[in-house]
């Protein structure tokens, strides 16, 4: 971090900003010029509110320069992390996996037979609303505790892992059997809620904020990873632009940064991304082309007549269409 004092800073106060940043375990390298003094601080600057410095009367300005995150950051963790689900499906480090299933969970029938055929199609987890964020309270809530229920149901049956959404802190215990806690775009700054998730040890699938830049994700993702749960899958599932032609726009190049940036998984869901069925294929694939761990799917069995989002879900033929395409872009990129 560099730090520009002025010119006709007090000597006084600026003794006293020195003693302050050396209590913050940084070194401080002075480099005093005619007309401009700059201090380069030198050591672990993540803790430090860089919004307080610029803040004060001797400072003209403060620049950043290395992240601001620490435990994401793969400076510090250069090897890719793997996340272990168990029955040997790992996600990350060259482990490429297929989350699928509905948006909402709806009925035991719908939610298993669902189960079952994205399973023979090449998932090996299940995604299933429960708790659902939806824009208007007069649409379809989910089924809420009934819908865990189901879903646990599901994973017994077919032996998947599953994922699913939370909103409240209050209802963590309600997930104890949920393999993956999906924290929603909605609630990817809900640092309340990510504190209490950083204290599980369970993988914690995050997708980013429908605004947020790939900065702030990382810094989500921290919340969790300092409070001690490292088990973070990142997702990029689109975001908000002045295009209308899709529901979000794709941001491939955030899925190739935040590789370079993290040793952290990440995922991405072509399905909220563009909102449209039929262009879940082509994006699953430039999502694979450009070093995805994984792909998050709708996944229907009558997207007529789903209670959420039926026209970005793929029925199960399609999704084993892409399923297969997927592979052929991986092994080919080998
Ligand atoms: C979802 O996965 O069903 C969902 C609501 O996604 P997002 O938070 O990305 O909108
Ligand atoms: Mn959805």
């Amino acid at each position: 971090m560099i730090v520009i004092l002025k010119n006709d800073a007090d000597a006084q106060k600026v003794d006293i900003l020195a003693q302050w940043l050396e209590t913050q375990n940084v070194e401080i390298h002075k480099s005093v010029g005619e007309y401009t003094t700059v201090w380069g601080l030198v050591g672990d600057t993540s803790k430090i509110d860089t919004d307080l410095i610029e803040g004060l009367e001797i400072v003209e300005g403060v620049r950043r320069i290395s992240e601001p995150y620490k435990q994401a950051n793969r400076k510090f963790h250069p090897d890719d992390t793997v996340i272990d689900l168990g029955n040997s499906i790992k996600i990350g480090g060259g482990n490429f996996q297929f989350f699928a299933g509905p948006c909402s969970v709806e009925s035991e029938e719908q939610i298993i037979e669902i189960a079952k055929a994205v399973k023979a199609a090449g998932a090996n987890i299940l995604r299933g609303g429960a708790f659902k964020p939806r824009t208007s309270p007069y649409a379809f809530q989910g089924m809420r505790a009934d819908g865990l229920k189901l879903l646990l149901q599901a994973k017994k049956i077919t032996g998947m892992p599953i994922v699913s959404e939370i909103m409240d802190a209050s209802h963590i215990d309600l997930f104890e059997g949920v393999d993956i806690i999906q924290v929603g775009a909605r609630n990817m700054q809900n640092f309340e809620l990510l504190k209490q998730l950083g204290k599980l040890d369970k993988p914690i699938f995050l997708k980013r904020g429908l605004s947020a830049t790939v900065e702030e994700l990382l810094m989500s993702a921290e919340y969790i990873m300092s409070g001690g749960n490292e088990k973070v899958i990142l997702c990029e599932r689109g975001i908000r632009t002045f295009e209308t032609a899709t529901r979000n726009t794709l941001d491939l190049s955030a899925v190739a940064i935040l590789k370079e940036k993290t040793h952290l998984p990440v995922v991405v869901d072509p399905s909220h991304a563009s909102g449209i069925a039929r262009l879940v294929e082509p994006l699953s694939y430039a999502s694979a082309a450009c070093g995805a761990d994984g792909l998050m799917i709708e996944v229907h069995n009558n997207p007529q007549k789903a209670l959420c989002d039926g026209p970005q879900a793929l029925t199960p033929d399609k999704f084993a269409r892409v399923t297969q395409g997927v592979q052929k872009i991986i092994n080919a990129l080998k």
